[in-house]
């Protein structure tokens, strides 16, 4: 498939030179240059297939003319190992949870799939790459997750010290074999411009193969949409999918679904108070803000980066993005509302994330239909959200259990780089 830059569509690139780019060197991030959706007829034939098959048929039109189909089943079948239910919660409700992955939340799909596209087209390379990540939080131990046990892959995740959620934490340095966790002695800025700074350094180069697992690499974005064609093609009728949304990969992922043929009523972007794109669908001006911290923090975002993509896709009209994507946002407190209003009338507990998807379908206005509310993260990891009477009805998954009973694993650097350089020049 040929992507463009969405600064500048002539700027193009394949499928592998954006995966290994991550960013276009214009600073632009890559989409279709042009999709051939799928036919009513075509979509007929997938209503019983399983996710993976769902999955395979998808990948192969994006990824078909740069890897053969054996290989690519392969990659589908080691990415996609966990179940990802459509739950019937009320007569036009479903929730679609996403969080029974190994990290309980839905950055394990894409994360899973970069992971091994990236393996694959770097099989025949003989030196080790090096996959330097910052995190803040979840995104470290996805992708340092999906990457676990890759062979020619080292994983350098680095969070700041103290500044992390104890699961988050354990999340990151229990892993092992090949994953190393630098505990920095700083901030996630700090740790950021290390990684950013390890890119372009000459003498660090020489030694060490490196690449990083960014955020808005488009091979972690495809996949995301193999779970919206499956669902969506399970309730039957054109659904409304309401999506947590921060970053907004996982909503693009969606409006790429529909523009290849997915049938889909309307999406609803649902935010917490960190609501840019609610905003720029009600009045047509973007305005990017510093994040504030909110319980659904995955989503504390102020300045989208997919928000590009979507203004690529819409060909920069605000009227057809408002179409086809309604805009909601709410606040801790009626977040928390939802949560125990779900749990009082269905006995079914939201984490913070799936409760604002929940919320925003129930007060979008004037919809009606099936809803299909998105669930990104296991409420086992937001235990301090609920009282002792709903904490007690969650099931924590014993995967989680046994990581926060292993013995953290890190190593302290300081924020200076040279600190770091000498981590991964000698450190191996
Ligand atoms: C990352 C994340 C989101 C936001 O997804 P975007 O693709 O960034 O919009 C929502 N919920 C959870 C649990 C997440 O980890």
């Amino acid at each position: 498939m040929i992507l463009c830059s969405t600064n500048d569509p002539r700027n193009r690139a394949t499928f592998r030179e954006a995966v290994d780019r991550g960013i276009a060197e214009d600073g632009g991030l890559y989409v279709p240059v042009s999709l051939t959706p799928f036919t009513p007829g075509e979509l007929a034939g997938w209503k019983g297939m399983s996710l993976q098959e769902t999955a395979f048929a998808v990948s192969r039109r994006f990824l078909g003319d740069e890897i053969s189909p054996a290989p690519l089943r392969r990659i589908v079948e080691e990415s996609m190992t966990f179940p990802i239910p459509l739950r019937r919660l009320e007569e036009d409700t479903s929730v679609l949870e996403l969080f029974h992955g190994p990290t309980l939340a839905f950055k394990d799909v894409g994360a899973r799939f970069m992971a091994r596209t990236v393996a694959y087209f770097h099989r025949g390379d003989d030196r080790e790459v090096d996959v330097l990540v910052a995190t803040s939080g979840d995104t470290g131990s996805a992708v340092a997750q999906g990457f676990y046990g890759v062979k020619g892959v080292r994983v350098v995740l680095l969070y700041p010290s103290g500044k992390v959620s104890k699961i988050q934490e354990q999340q990151m340095t229990t892993i092992g074999g090949n994953v190393t966790a630098l505990e920095v002695q700083g901030t996630f800025d700090d740790c950021q411009r290390l990684v950013k700074q390890a890119l372009t350094d000459g003498e660090v180069k020489k030694h060490r193969r490196l690449s990083s697992a960014n955020s808005i690499n488009i091979a972690r974005l495809m996949p995301q949409m193999f779970y919206y064609f499956h669902a969506g093609l399970q309730v039957g009728v054109s659904p409304v999918f309401s999506v947590p949304s921060g970053n907004l990969g996982n909503l693009t992922a969606g409006v790429l679904a529909h523009a290849m043929g997915l049938p889909v009523r309307k999406f609803i972007a649902a935010c917490n108070v960190n609501d840019v794109l609610p905003e720029y669908l009600r009045h047509g001006s973007f305005r990017p803000r510093p994040s504030v911290q909110t319980i659904a923090n995955a989503m504390d975002v102020g300045n989208p980066s997919n928000f590009a993509r979507l203004m690529a896709i819409y060909g920069r009209s605000r009227e057809k993005m408002a179409a086809e994507i309604g805009g909601f946002s709410c606040t801790d407190g009626q977040t928390r509302e939802t949560i125990r209003a779900v749990y009082r009338k269905l006995g079914y507990v939201l984490d913070p994330h799936g409760a604002i998807a929940y919320r925003a379908w129930k007060h979008e206005q004037g919809m009606r239909g099936q809803g299909i509310v998105i669930a990104t993260a296991h409420p086992a990891k937001f235990a301090e959200v609920y009282d002792d009477g709903m904490a007690a009805g969650i099931t924590i998954p014993p995967r989680l259990q046994a990581c926060l009973e292993r013995q953290k694993q890190s190593v302290r650097i300081s924020s200076q780089f040279d600190d770091f350089k000498s981590f991964l020049i000698h450190h191996t």
